[in-house]
This record gives C-alpha cells, structure tokens and sequence, in this order.
C-alpha cells in the first residue's frame, strides 16, 4: 500500500498545494511562464485539483491562463502534489530511487525520473560554488559499470554470475574506459565542498577542475600526486604519502579524505552505480554536505524552491547544471 494513503489524513492536497502556493511566488513575483509578463492576476480555481490556484495574463497577444505549477518540474505530473513533496523529503534521506518508489507508491522508473530530476534541481544551488581559504584535495576511482544501460531498453538478461569487479579491480589509478572514473573532491577548512566526477585524473583534468572549484591564487594542500604538483595559479603544498608523511604542521588532506568515508556509504545505497550517471549521482552529495545544518525538511523546501522555478525545471529535466559544475567528458563520452 502506498505511504502516501497512510498519511492522508495528516497530509492533505489542499494544505500541500498552499505550501507549494507559497514557495513558488515566495520572492518571485507573479510571472507569466509563457510570455515573462508580470501583467496578470488571478483567475478563478480548479474543480478537480482542490487549492491550485489559477492565473491569467494579461498582456495583449497572450491572454492565457496558467498555474501555480505551469512550467516546473511537477507540471504535467498525474501524480499530487504529495507524492513529490513527500519523494522530495526522502530523496534527502539519501534513499536510492527504487526505496523511494516504493515507499511513495509510483513504479520504479517514475521514481527513478523524479529522482534525477530532484537532483538536478538540487545542483543548481551549487552552480557558482568557488572554494576559499585553504583547500585540500583527494581523488578517488569509484567502480561504475554500464548498470541500467540496455541497448534498446528494457530489462537486461544477464546469463552470467555477478563479476564481483570490486574485488578483482587492477591497482593503479582508473580511467572511464576502464569502467573506474575519478571522483576529485575539494574542501575548503571554512567548511565548503566541491567534488567533481571525472574521466580521469590527468594534469589537464585536473587544472581544469581546479579552475571551475577553487579561487585563483588560494593555498591548495595535497598528496603528492603528479597530477596536483604540476597544476598553475595557486600557492601548492603536499604531503608524501608513500614516504608514511601524512601531515606536516598544517599541509595534510585529513579533510578530504574524511569526505570520501562519507561519500562512500552515500554511494553503496545505489548497488552500483552507471558510468553515464555517475556525475548526477556524485553531484547531488555536496549539495547534502554543504547544507547539513539544515534538517531532512528544510533541504526538501530548498528543492522544492528550485524545482519550482521555471528556468531552473527545464535545465534540470535536461541534466544541464552537471555540465556546468564541471563534471566534464563524462555524459558526452557517454552520447557519442
Ligand atoms: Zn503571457
């Protein structure tokens, strides 16, 4: 039985589309999705969705009615409002899509959608994120195959035993073709993360991943990787890890190497993770880690807030922000 029909009774449509009502106008004003005109008002209510409250436009040449929801990612959704708010608080749960689909009561691959969209919406807060102050870096190769990748669809005969690749991977670092990526994180001391998922983890990766998380110029403290010594434009120290060099006053990568013991239990959640969603997935963590003060609730509000912003909801349906946030050669290596 679905979740949502137990808590019916505490959880109604109309309160849920109040609280939608007000996140979505909550500092924005009053919009028409389809022209941006702010010359509208209100326009009556519909029957058959109880509290969702309609609006007209008008600006001569337009004259359409919209709604609250008109052109976010709940827009056009069979499914109430209850569904996807309650998916929400459980996406930041860190629960998989599958436990999520469950518990709220769609079929897998709806939840699943939701999940990456959610997602989505969810790194368009950290678009702009630059690290200050002291950072530290780490990289780590994370085993991710083609899970979920079928040609054609539908479910994949496997006809074989599971590979237990964990087990048997090579030493050495990994690269994407070899089914391991890198995943590069970056923490700042004040208290900031950025972590990046990656092809690999060469001198031009790297660089280029600097760029995009760390402010030019910024003290950088890692391990003695080649691919880190040989990057430009900032104040570098490193500790020598094969020499058992593990902190030198203040140069070491405590922090960095903590965030991975977190990262990685977010990641077993998944059994398994695709190469091709791999940044979605990576991405979505610091947005959980550099908002932790806030409670399950309020990250779900934050979410919500962006899901319900136009802009934001048709760049998330399209996986655009992972691009932007430097998760570079993953997804266009994957289309071609
Ligand atoms: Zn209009």
């Amino acid at each position: 039985m679905a979740m949502v029909s137990h808590l019916h009774p505490l959880f109604n449509p109309e309160t849920c589309q109040a609280y939608l009502h007000r996140w979505r106008w909550k500092d924005r004003p009053l919009q028409c999705p389809r022209c941006q005109s702010h010359h509208g008002g209100p326009w009556g209510t519909y029957h058959a969705q109880p509290g969702l409250q309609r609006s007209r436009c008008k600006e001569q040449g337009c004259k359409r009615t919209f709604h609250d929801l008109t052109g976010t990612l709940l827009d056009g959704s069979k499914r109430s409002v209850m569904h996807w708010v309650l998916a929400t608080f459980l996406l930041c749960l860190s629960c998989s899509s599958r436990r999520i689909a469950r518990e709220v009561g769609v079929p897998i691959r709806t939840g699943y959608r939701w999940c990456w969209w959610l997602r989505h919406a969810a790194l368009s807060y950290e678009r702009h994120r630059q690290l200050a102050g002291t950072v530290e870096a780490d990289a780590l190769y994370h085993t991710a195959g083609s899970k979920g990748q079928a040609p054609g669809g539908g479910t994949k005969a496997l006809g074989r035993r599971a590979r237990g690749r964990r087990k048997k991977r090579e030493p050495g670092r990994g690269h994407y073709d070899k089914d391991r990526p890198a995943i590069i994180a970056w923490v700042s001391r004040q208290g900031a993360v950025v972590i990046q998922a990656t092809r690999d983890c060469t001198v031009k990766t790297v660089q280029k991943a600097a760029d995009l998380a760390v402010h030019a110029g910024r003290r950088l403290s890692t391990d003695s990787a080649s691919s880190y010594r040989a990057r430009k434009g900032y104040v570098h120290a490193f500790v020598n890890h094969t020499q058992k060099e593990y902190a030198r006053g203040d140069v070491h990568e405590h922090r960095a190497e903590c965030l991975f013991a977190w990262l990685k239990p977010y990641l077993r959640v998944f059994r398994g993770i695709s190469k091709t969603t791999l940044p979605g997935s990576v991405g979505f963590f610091p947005c959980l880690r550099n908002f932790h003060q806030l409670t399950a609730c309020e990250q779900a509000e934050m979410i919500l807030y962006a899901a319900l912003d136009p802009a934001i909801a048709s760049r998330a349906r399209q996986g655009n922000f992972v691009t932007c946030l430097g998760h570079f050669n993953l997804r266009q290596t994957a289309r071609n």
